[in-house]
């Protein structure tokens, strides 16, 4: 993809000597440095600003056509976007990256370097934050329009350090050197209102209807992020709101001398956008995080309208020019948002309004965690949004006589499927808006769809079924392969071509060369390449010396019992008596790598932390251990950490409780990279086993109707600590207080948790766990066999790319369809100008 020819502005241009002349000039007059003055910062800043030059014509490009072709657009609304690092991606997808890398060699720079200049913008959690950037990555490969509403969050998810093995954290200041990727709109600022009260007035037609006097008005300012697809002209949006006072000073308490605290008020204003919540599957309960919900949501539905008026699309057609996606149900808000603007402001009847927010909608469940699904107290949510809750009782007015009719008598069931939960204390329960306010309805996993059906939503596919379908997620490969996996990617594109990379079922064309000896010598060479990468890494970082031909055994995600960190811990333990019992043993040396944020307040996660680290200060300084265990805690986990280490692993730790992780997407990264699964039956899991096949996976412990069996019969875990010596051994030892210089209060209450209830099962699995890992450590020794392994689960991992997960949404969810972008060129300009 080159564009040599003049018709585009030099500024545009890929050519590689264009690229150092815009190098070097955003160094001097962007920047302001001379080189012999200027740091790796600046470098970063002016390579930066060079490829955003390059992106700005496809963005505009993209932008035109979509204007002029009103086709159906896809709104992604998602609390979290967690995007990772932009440039390395960007030059990845305008295929310049190598040219750059030779242009700033050529100056005495290290595009590497540049590269972890930039500081990612964290603005998720973990897997649902981190699918929605895969899914707008995606959107723009396959040139669908799309745009992606979120919020500007100044502080993203915090930093994790190690204080004595604890997580301590600190706030996450991604702003503070500017970013050079977005643009502020403010000419599409919009207002978003809180809280007052409603009144009811008759209009000039006599009807009846309702006003909304807000107490408060604040402004969304649009930032706007380009998100260019791999080799494609579409440059996609994705638009994050930033929040602001809607005067700089309230002038009534001014001018009576309140100077302070009209300030305050503009504080209170701009706090809706400051910081994300840490809080991943737990509900924060917090009154600003449903304002932040609100906020982005309204201001995202009042820019939808505004296009559609630009483009003069009557409000009656919106769903046919929208899509709207809800992921989870952090923007369900917007079913009873979209309401208000169609009947109080667009003066559309009720019924009307209704079918067109039902056939706008679409709405995504992400878990099946039952604390984890959003639930607003009535009093707080009638505080917040007065006219939303007149609007959702009238939903539910209407929704429960469609239920009545339908389960004549079912009292039970109407008081579970009420969008208010009267249970005890009065709440909304977002998830039955979302269902009620949508006509798609999706898990995320064959099996999570099917749990949804019959366990947590149940009562909505018995009145619904057509509304229910399946999306398993995945993960985009130009990120997660070709910029995370360079080597790998070299040698998939050298024995297939590079068509893989947009079309990665053809990854099955690496089958034909497992039986090929020098085929599997690069492809264990590339492993071991990257594993001494991460080795090094982690010497510089930590101190703690790696030895690469070992086992590279790696559980990266957020910190939470139904993910069992712990229960990994427990068989390090297992491996320790081993050794200390007989030191001789020949066991396959392993590392084991952690990594993954613990939510602030959540204590045991951040125990489990401690007790990792600690198992560490133990293990790696024992000389009877003798380099055959090191366990390395690696901090803040982030997108670039994760490019770091799932290239560099061999064995995927997939080890949640069957039928708590809805999905996965981790699983997914580790095995296109070609590390093998340990896992239970879980989530995406069982679908990575499907394709794989059983002999290629690593499976253990209990399915998810054992574990619902089992829980139904009481089970008492004391019993299973009872039955296996090495389960005994393993607890006694952290109970004992040897992890903890003789302190055995320590690590009391997770012991006790374990022993006592462990609703997560650990103790049922451990001995399948281990017996499992002994496995793993014989098929290592046999390192043919591990390498041939290892290429049939990346040549089966098609399955796994977001494109798929996005053309399965495209067609049987949004209905939309491809629009391939034409470039401008500067002629496309001039003549612009001429029709004005
Ligand atoms: C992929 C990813 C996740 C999700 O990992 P799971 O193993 O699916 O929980 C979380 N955080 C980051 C940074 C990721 O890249």
């Amino acid at each position: 993809m080159t564009n040599t020819d003049r018709r585009v502005s030099e500024r545009a241009s890929l050519d590689k000597r264009d690229l150092r002349r815009s190098f070097l000039d955003n160094l001097l007059y962007v920047q302001g440095k001379f080189p012999k003055l200027a740091n790796n910062a600046d470098y970063y800043l002016a390579l930066a600003h060079t490829v955003r030059d390059r992106l700005m014509q496809r963005w505009i490009s993209t932008a035109s056509a979509y204007t002029s072709q009103a086709s159906r657009t896809v709104c992604y609304l998602s609390a979290e976007f967690l995007m990772g690092p932009h440039l390395g991606n960007n030059l990845i997808n305008l295929g310049i990256y190598d040219e750059t890398a030779k242009m700033v060699a050529e100056l005495g720079l290290d595009l590497e370097d540049l590269l972890y200049q930039e500081e990612e913008p964290g603005l998720g959690n973990g897997g649902l934050g981190r699918l929605a950037a895969c899914f707008i990555d995606s959107l723009a490969t396959l040139e669908v329009p799309a745009l992606g509403y979120g919020i500007r969050y100044e502080y993203g998810i915090f930093h994790q350090t190690l204080v004595d093995g604890w997580q301590a954290e600190k706030t996450d200041k991604w702003l503070r050197y500017g970013n050079p990727w977005e643009i502020a709109r403010p000419e599409w600022t919009v207002e978003i209102r809180f809280g007052g009260h409603t009144e009811q007035y008759v209009d000039e037609q006599q009807r009846l209807r309702v006003r909304w006097l807000p107490a408060r008005v604040v402004l969304g300012v649009p930032h706007d992020t380009p998100i260019l697809g791999y080799h494609v002209n579409t440059a996609n949006t994705l638009r994050l709101w930033k929040a602001e006072a809607a005067e700089s000073f309230d002038f009534g308490q001014f001018n009576r001398g309140d100077y302070a605290g009209a300030v305050t008020q503009k504080i209170v204003s701009e706090n809706l956008s400051k910081v994300l919540y840490p809080n991943d599957e737990q509900e924060a309960g917090k009154e600003l995080r449903l304002q932040q919900q609100y906020f982005f949501v309204s201001a995202s539905l009042q820019d939808m309208l505004r296009i559609l008026k630009i483009q003069g699309v009557p409000v009656e057609n919106f769903h046919e020019k929208f899509a709207v996606q809800l992921n989870d149900t952090h923007p369900a808000i917007g079913v009873a948002e979209l309401m208000r603007l169609l009947v109080d402001e667009h003066l559309l009847v009720w019924d009307t309004a209704w079918d067109i927010t039902c056939k706008s909608f679409g709405y995504t469940n992400h878990t099946l965690m039952p604390e984890a699904l959003e639930r607003w107290s009535l009093p707080l949510f009638q505080r917040v949004l007065p006219r939303h809750l007149e609007i959702i009782y009238e939903i539910n007015a209407r929704f429960l006589d469609q239920v009545r009719l339908r389960f004549f008598g079912d009292e039970q069931r109407l008081a579970r499927m009420s969008l208010i939960d009267e249970h005890g204390p009065r709440y909304v329960r977002m998830a039955n808006l979302a269902c009620a306010g949508s006509h798609a309805i999706n898990g995320v996993a064959d099996l999570h769809t099917e749990l949804l059906k019959q366990d947590v939503l149940k009562d909505f596919y018995e009145l619904w079924p057509e509304k229910f379908s399946n999306k398993t997620n995945g993960v985009t490969p130009r990120r997660w392969i070709v910029l995370a996996n360079p080597r790998l990617t070299a040698l998939i594109s050298e024995t297939l071509g590079e068509g893989w990379i947009k079309d990665l079922g053809q990854l099955r064309g690496l089958e034909r060369h497992v039986e090929n000896a020098d085929f599997r010598a690069r492809w264990a060479k590339v492993k071991r390449d990257n594993k001494a990468d991460l080795a090094a890494h982690i010497t510089r970082r930590l101190g703690i010396s790696i030895n690469p031909d070992s086992i590279f055994d790696v559980q990266v995600k957020r910190i939470h019992e139904y993910k069992r960190q712990h229960l990994a811990a427990l068989h390090i333990i297992a491996l320790y008596l081993r050794i200390k019992a007989n030191p001789n043993i020949d066991l396959t040396p392993r590392t084991f790598i952690f990594g993954g944020k613990a939510a602030p307040g959540y204590f045991m996660a951040k125990l489990m932390i401690k007790l990792i680290t600690a198992i560490g200060d133990v293990v790696n300084v024992d000389p009877a251990v003798r380099d055959r265990l090191k366990v390395v805690f690696m901090p803040n986990f982030s997108v670039t950490n994760g490019q770091r280490i799932y290239p560099a692993a061999d064995l995927s730790e997939q080890i949640s409780t069957a039928g708590k992780e809805a999905s996965g997407t981790g699983n997914m990264k580790f095995q296109m990279n070609g590390a093998l699964t340990i896992g239970t039956m879980d989530g995406a899991n069982i679908e990575i086993q499907q394709e794989v096949g059983a002999e290629n996976f690593f499976q253990f412990g209990l399915s998810t109707p054992e574990v619902y069996a089992l829980g139904a019969s009481g089970y008492r875990p004391m019993e299973y600590y009872q039955r296996s010596d090495a389960l005994r051994e393993v607890i006694d030892l952290i109970a004992s207080g040897f992890f903890s210089r003789g302190d055995a209060s320590l690590f009391k209450p997770l012991v006790d948790n374990l022993l006592y209830h462990d609703p997560y099962f650990l103790l049922a699995d451990f001995d399948s766990y281990v017996a499992c890992q002994d496995e793993v450590a014989s098929v290592y020794r046999d390192a043919d066999r591990w390498t041939r392994m290892a290429i049939l689960n990346s040549a089966r991992s098609g399955k796994f790319s977001s494109d798929r997960t996005i053309l399965q949404y495209c067609d049987e969810i949004w209905g939309a369809k491809s629009v391939p972008i034409r470039l401008l060129t500067q002629e496309d300009v001039e003549s612009a100008f001429e029709q004005q």
